[in-house]
């Protein structure tokens, strides 16, 4: 009831949550019979799912640019920055976790720490996924139906693993025990498989972007940490906009890149 509430309340801002309303087991068991739960859940109409590596695929596609896939460094010239060899007047960093690498050299101190992030899809051949809804019950993990028997379970948020991508079974093991209270048919997966990667976050949880201090021309966005597929469109349409002086949908003060990065031995202060 109180998360219903609070979601009516954000609907006028935010029209794309849909229709929303309270479900019981029984209506739950309509639309997602292999779910067992207790008790209502709140449905919200608007709730999408996407494939992150299909959505940068398709964008990259979309913008129709030269795509260079090479670790770089960044060296700032009198007007502009050189990567590669090449000269660019304007340069984004949408560098993750990895913000820091790239500014440390030249002084900065970024407030962006890697979160190691893993997850495991499942496969059945029995079990018609494509219009099953996103179920997401209080905790750590989520149950994400997608096309063609596929079932994803994620993901693990773990704050001390650093750039860590070896798998940790033991956690794998606790995302399937949690799961499988709620989808107990997790077990006739015919196939399982894992992935994992690293989300960036700042000590307040918040994302940050704008134009790094003391360098004109050169932008950066970070934090993103888990919200990055749903928020990370819309951060890069705002630094799109601020690169080209176009006018802004969001309050740019808000998620101000200032709060997060700090020249060293700023003698300004
Ligand atoms: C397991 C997991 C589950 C997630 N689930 C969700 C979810 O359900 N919903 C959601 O909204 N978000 C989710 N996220 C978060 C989302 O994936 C991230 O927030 C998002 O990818 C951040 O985008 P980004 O472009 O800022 O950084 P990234 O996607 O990390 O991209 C940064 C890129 O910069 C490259 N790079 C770094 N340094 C250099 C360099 N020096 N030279 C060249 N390239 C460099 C990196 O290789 C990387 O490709 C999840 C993340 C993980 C790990």
């Amino acid at each position: 009831e109180d998360l219903y509430q609070l979601a009516h309340s954000r609907l006028e801002e935010s029209p794309l949550i849909g229709d929303l309303a309270i479900l019981s087991e029984k209506d739950i068991a309509e639309r997602f019979p292999d779910l067992q739960l207790k008790g209502d859940v709140l449905y919200a109409s608007g709730a999408a799912r996407l494939d992150g590596a299909g959505l940068t695929k398709t964008l990259l596609k979309a913008a129709n640019c030269a795509v260079i896939s090479k670790k770089v460094r960044l060296d700032p010239q009198a007007s502009g920055y050189r990567i590669d060899g090449a000269f660019y007047d304007r340069v984004i960093l949408a560098t993750g976790a990895w913000l820091g690498d790239i500014l440390r050299p030249l002084g900065y101190q970024v407030d962006v720490r890697p979160q190691k992030g893993q997850l495991l899809d499942y496969y059945f051949d029995d079990l018609k996924t494509d219009d099953l809804p996103v179920f997401m019950p209080e905790g750590e993990i989520d149950l994400i139906p997608f096309d063609q028997g596929k079932v994803s379970i994620g993901a693990s948020h773990e704050n001390d693993k650093g750039f860590d991508l070896t798998v940790d079974q033991s956690v794998l093991e606790r995302l399937e025990e949690e799961a499988r209270v709620f989808f107990p048919k997790l077990s006739e997966a015919w196939r399982k498989s894992d992935r994992l990667g690293i989300r960036a976050y700042t000590s307040d949880f918040s994302p940050f972007y704008g134009e790094v201090p003391g360098l004109p021309g050169l932008y950066a966005a970070s934090g993103l940490g888990s919200s990055g597929l749903t928020t990370g469109p819309l951060i890069a349409r705002e630094l799109v906009a601020m690169v080209t002086d176009q006018r802004f949908w969001l309050n740019a003060s808000d998620y101000d890149i200032n709060r997060y990065l700090t020249v060293e031995d700023d003698n300004s202060q």
